[in-house]
């Protein structure tokens, strides 16, 4: 350990009690990495992880970061699936779990005030007892903090209708660099003070301060839902569909599209038998006083597409709805796989997936898709099956959110926790992929990518640069805007220790 280890190591023991600092190895491990693909990452397991009680705990940290020069990677819950949350060299982690209350609770205001680590399904909880709801709900709402939703600016399946997180953000405390607390915004739906810094923070992944309050607007929660599950032969088809759902001018709640792989791997994880029944699923979901009314011009409109729709009421896709949110990890991993979360205009959704599909079989790799379909918001996943790989080889993560692995009942099942790989099974990852299929699975994601971007989509919907999309991140972005962002990361940091080397060039 060198010098400056210890002398680390020594200040934060002085500052900080022994149940909020831990050094002990299998914690430093943990907190290296997050859900991301760890293919270019070496893993660089912290210095100390530090477990916040308080803002004052945040700025005390922020101020020994200024005096000893070490970097600070902000955690939420680490559900990030691009790498955001993973440990720099010599770096010390900020763990926010522990700072978890809600602080207010105003349903006259439809307004609720949080510490950074509340799980987003409490505040769901907590508000649902007023009739409300905190909408953005992230496929992880049962894990992800509030805090790292903020970063990410998360979106999820009700977004279509309700917006991203960033819409339902009125104001944040946030320490800033130098350790000072500031309060920006407003606990009111409108204000124009000055410029929106509340906004800049949201979606910021940490580099430009640290989030220790949250002030959401609250909406309100459905007394009546009517949850529609719709089968198509053709994965084009049901895209057209929610382009038809749209020129009906109606506006459902949750849009979802589940293509056959991804339904064979709910079958073979949940016992269902979707594939059986059609080639794509949509799922869709009205709300509010006309949940019914709307339900059934939508259940109309797919059948005039040529889709099998469930009846009104029907539990099962209740359930179905429930087993989307699921639906990442519930599959086996029996492929190597990469993955992506593009956004295209809806109008070009049809036209995506098509070139998606050229695409996979120009590349001769398995395309799996799963979107958030109502904002045009997808998640394709490019695999070859493990089959490929050489006997010791890894499966690697996808980046995508949900994606489920299909079934391959020849290859032997692989199952890699990234949180669990160490630097060597990584490299082994990338030393055992036969080149041919890895760069066939990198010409078909890179091809993907260019073609959202052509299209006038963006690199990520909803997941965030991290480390994983920083390759990708120029592709979209002029050298100009680059330039100003850098400068902006300047005024707020810059000496560059809040999450360096994410989010932003
Ligand atoms: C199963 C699964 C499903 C998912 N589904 C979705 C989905 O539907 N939609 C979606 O958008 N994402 C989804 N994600 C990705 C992930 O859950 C989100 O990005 C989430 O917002 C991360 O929250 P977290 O608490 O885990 O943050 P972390 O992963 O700990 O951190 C994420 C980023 O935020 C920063 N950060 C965290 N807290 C703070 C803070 N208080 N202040 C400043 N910076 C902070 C971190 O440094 C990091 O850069 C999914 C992930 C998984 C594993």
């Amino acid at each position: 350990m060198s010098a400056s280890d210890n002398d680390v190591l020594k200040a934060l023991r002085s500052a900080f009690a022994p149940h909020a600092l831990t050094t002990d190895p299998a914690e430093l491990d943990a907190h290296a990495v997050d859900k991301g693909p760890l293919e270019h990452w070496q893993v660089h397991p912290p210095r100390a992880v530090v477990f916040a009680e308080s803002t004052q705990d945040v700025q005390r940290l922020v101020r020994l970061s200024a005096e000893h020069g070490f970097a600070l990677i902000t955690r939420g819950a680490g559900t990030s699936v691009s790498g955001g949350a993973n440990s720099t060299e010599g770096s010390v982690v900020l763990n926010l779990t522990r700072m978890n209350q809600i602080l207010a609770m105003r349903p006259e205001d439809e307004v609720a005030v949080v510490e950074p680590g509340v799980i987003n399904a409490d505040l769901n909880a907590a508000a649902a007892e007023h009739g409300l709801m905190y909408a953005p709900d992230p496929a992880s709402y049962r894990t992800s903090t509030i805090g790292g939703n903020v970063a990410t600016n998360a979106g999820g399946l009700r977004c279509a209708k309700y917006g991203v997180t960033r819409d339902s953000v009125l104001a944040l405390d946030v320490v800033l660099a130098d350790g000072t607390l500031i309060h920006t915004g407003q606990a009111t739906f409108k204000g124009v003070a000055g410029y929106d810094l509340t906004s800049l923070f949201v979606g910021s992944e940490g580099t430009l301060g640290i989030v220790v309050g949250v002030t959401v607007r609250l909406r309100h929660l459905s007394p009546h839902t009517e949850t529609i599950a719709a089968f198509f032969e053709e994965l084009t088809t049901a895209a057209q569909g929610v382009l038809e759902i749209g020129k009906a001018r109606v506006q459902p709640a949750i849009t979802e599209l589940l293509d056959r792989n991804t339904m064979l791997a709910l079958d073979q994880a949940q016992g269902s038998d979707l594939a059986q029944r059609g080639n794509t699923l949509l799922l869709i979901q009205t709300d509010g006083h006309g949940a019914a009314i709307e339900a059934e011009i939508i259940r109309d409109v797919l059948r005039g597409l040529g889709a099998t729709v469930s009846d009104p009421g029907s539990a099962e896709s209740e359930r179905l709805i429930e087993l989307r949110r699921h639906a990442r990890g519930d599959g086996i991993a029996t492929e190597v796989r990469v993955g992506e979360d593009v956004a295209v205009p809806r109008s070009r959704l049809v036209d995506y997936i098509r070139a998606i599909e050229d695409l996979a079989e120009e590349h001769q790799v398995q395309l799996k898709v799963v979107a958030h379909a109502g904002d045009g918001n997808l998640h394709p996943t490019f695999s070859v099956p493990s089959s490929e790989l050489s006997p010791s080889a890894v499966s690697e993560t996808t980046a995508d959110d949900d994606a489920a692995s299909p079934a391959a009942p020849e290859a032997a099942p692989v199952t890699i926790d990234p949180s669990n790989l160490d630097p060597t099974t990584v490299d082994a990852a990338e030393s055992d992929l036969p080149a041919s299929a890895m760069s066939r699975l990198h010409a078909a994601l890179d091809g993907s990518v260019r073609l959202a971007l052509e299209m006038g989509g963006t690199i990520t919907g909803e997941h965030g640069i991290g480390t994983y999309k920083l390759r990708w991140l120029d592709w979209e972005q002029s050298a100009e805007v680059i330039a100003l962002q850098r400068r902006i990361k300047d005024v707020f940091d810059p000496e560059c220790r809040l999450n360096p080397g994410r989010a932003i060039l």
